[in-house]
């Protein structure tokens, strides 16, 4: 029998440090506004980006689905749980990315942990951001490849270690588009370049982007025209989509390889026909609905602009992700508290997830806030 001292001295080390980690009821749809232990909150938290996690159409299409299709999907995608809906959202996302092909994961950890494993092994090298998503890191220790971390967003760091890395067969850079706690976007176009001069392939993860940038929101790659030049653009439905499961798109091939190679594909049941169902609603609006975006990228500007006013340092955020930097785990637990004693729910955000001395209140804008609500949040931190 394990020893449950071993985990009661865990759970109080990390208590003691500020770093124990626990998870609020929310009783209502995921929206701007939750009722969260019984109370009526603004919600800064969500990655709920456009709103559409209880969009009208979305959850009729859901339904719809339940009714045609019935619930579970039966079986792996490679048996007998390929269903018309999954490879009708498998067309829209290759069109909306316009890439060749997509494949549909089950959820974006899914995705990272199938796709890199599939693609790269002992005798390779991956060249990954430092702030990458936990996913990413996962997927790279299950390759076995061997795993280069540079400084983020430091293409001189990037360099070096592509330099240095003429003994290996393949050679990847791995990059979040939007790196889920700074907000910050990646050079897209200077690591295309230095891919092409060290002859890497490039994998983007588009989790934060997807829904959010480009002018048809299919992401950073085609905000700034680079599809040609990326081998794998992974994205979540999870996010901005407002619905659940990931994807991989790119060339055919790319498609019909992790088909064959993808563990976290093949291994694992299909998604539930209603999710791939609501999902390709949601790639609709996102493709359709600019108005919906704009006023996403306006609102998190306006908040931005107005957390810098107060003198609050909010990294090199350019997206609806804007941290608050606050330093002191502790410090960023209270200010977490006292805001949602005013109604307002953001999360502080500790190490591990952010490094040592970087704890602090990552705040999340949606397209549904009103100027009021930005106003209220502006008024509320000012006052602690
Ligand atoms: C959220 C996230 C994931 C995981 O996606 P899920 O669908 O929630 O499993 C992967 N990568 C990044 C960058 C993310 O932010």
């Amino acid at each position: 029998m394990m020893n449950p001292s071993f985990l009661e001295q865990n759970l109080f080390e990390l208590e003691s440090k500020s770093l124990r980690r626990h998870w609020r009821m929310v009783q209502s749809p995921q929206s701007k506004e939750i009722i969260l232990d019984g109370k009526r909150v603004l919600n800064f938290c969500s990655n709920n980006y456009l709103g559409l996690a209880d969009d009208e159409r979305i959850k009729q299409a859901a339904l719809e689905a339940v009714r045609q299709d019935g619930f579970g999907s039966g079986a792996s995608r490679l048996v007998c749980g390929t269903l018309s809906a999954h490879v009708k959202l498998e067309e829209k996302l290759a069109r909306l990315k316009n890439t060749e092909s997509a494949l549909v994961f089950s959820s974006g950890y899914m995705a990272n942990t199938g796709i890199i494993p599939a693609l790269f092994g002992r005798d390779d090298v991956i060249l990954s951001d430092r702030l990458n998503h936990a996913s990413i890191v996962d997927g790279i220790l299950l390759s076995r490849a061997k795993l280069k971390r540079y400084a983020h967003k430091d293409m001189q760091d990037l360099e070096d270690a592509l330099k240095n890395s003429g003994s290996f067969k393949k050679r990847l850079i791995v990059t979040d588009t939007i790196f889920s706690m700074d907000g910050d976007t990646t050079p897209l176009q200077k690591i295309v370049d230095l891919a092409r001069r060290y002859e890497a392939w490039v994998m983007v993860d588009e989790a934060h982007a997807f829904g959010v940038l480009g002018e048809h929101g299919a992401g950073l790659v085609e905000e700034e025209n680079l599809g040609d030049h990326i081998d794998i653009q992974m994205g979540t439905l999870s996010k901005a989509a407002g619905c659940f499961g990931a994807y991989a798109a790119g060339s055919k091939s790319l498609c019909d390889y992790l088909t064959n190679h993808s563990r976290s594909f093949i291994y694992t049941t299909a998604m539930p026909p209603a999710c791939a169902a609501a999902a390709s609603v949601a790639v609709d609006i996102i493709a359709q609905d600019k108005e919906r975006r704009h006023r996403l990228l306006f609102n998190a500007d306006y908040l931005r602009r107005g957390l810098q006013a107060l003198g609050f340092d909010t990294m090199q955020s350019a997206t609806p992700i804007i941290p608050i930097v606050v330093k002191d785990s502790v410090k960023a637990l209270e200010a977490s508290r006292r805001l949602l004693e005013q109604g307002i729910f953001v999360q502080a955000i500790r190490p591990p997830t952010v490094p040592v001395n970087t704890a602090r209140l990552r705040v999340t804008v949606m397209a549904t806030h009103t100027e009021e609500d930005l106003d209220l949040f502006l008024d509320c931190i000012q006052k602690i």
